[in-house]
């Protein structure tokens, strides 16, 4: 039988698109990878970079899975707000009193590498300007 093309998408596995796969945040919120989560509550989770840049460099992660900072939207903005929020008392709580910086490396220039948005809090040294 013949089936109009758009039924036949429905019916056809290979066109519906896939469960979008957990990102790698996700999944050391969701506790199926190790991660050193240092805060966290509905909107957001910290947990120390595997690959420190300075004595403290702490990711700031939304729970919303939004892959980059292109993809916010008006209704994310107190959640982005909340983010620096969260980043400010964590730069406390770690002793960053001569300064810390937050930075949203967002697509391939600024070298991202996980696509989930995250606020990097780094601190502890002395940095430079500008970036590399
Ligand atoms: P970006 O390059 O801005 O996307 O940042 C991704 C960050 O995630 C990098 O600084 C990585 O070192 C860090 N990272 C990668 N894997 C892990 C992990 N399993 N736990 C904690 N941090 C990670």
């Amino acid at each position: 039988m013949l089936l109009p093309k758009r039924l036949r998408n429905v019916f056809s596995g290979a066109k519906l698109p896939r469960m979008s796969e957990k990102t790698l945040f996700q999944k050391i919120m969701d506790r199926e990878e190790p991660g050193d989560i240092l805060y966290e509550d509905d909107l957001c989770v910290a947990l120390r970079d595997i690959n420190p840049q300075a004595p403290t460099h702490v990711l700031v992660v939304p729970r919303k899975p939004i892959p980059n900072l292109d993809a916010l939207t008006e209704e994310d903005e107190p959640l982005v707000g909340h983010l620096f929020m969260v980043a400010q008392r964590i730069a406390a709580d770690e002793g960053l009193a001569d300064g810390y910086r937050t930075v949203f490396n967002n697509g391939p220039d600024a070298q991202q590498t996980v696509a989930h948005v995250h606020l990097h809090l780094i601190g502890g040294r002395k940095m430079s300007w500008p970036p590399g």
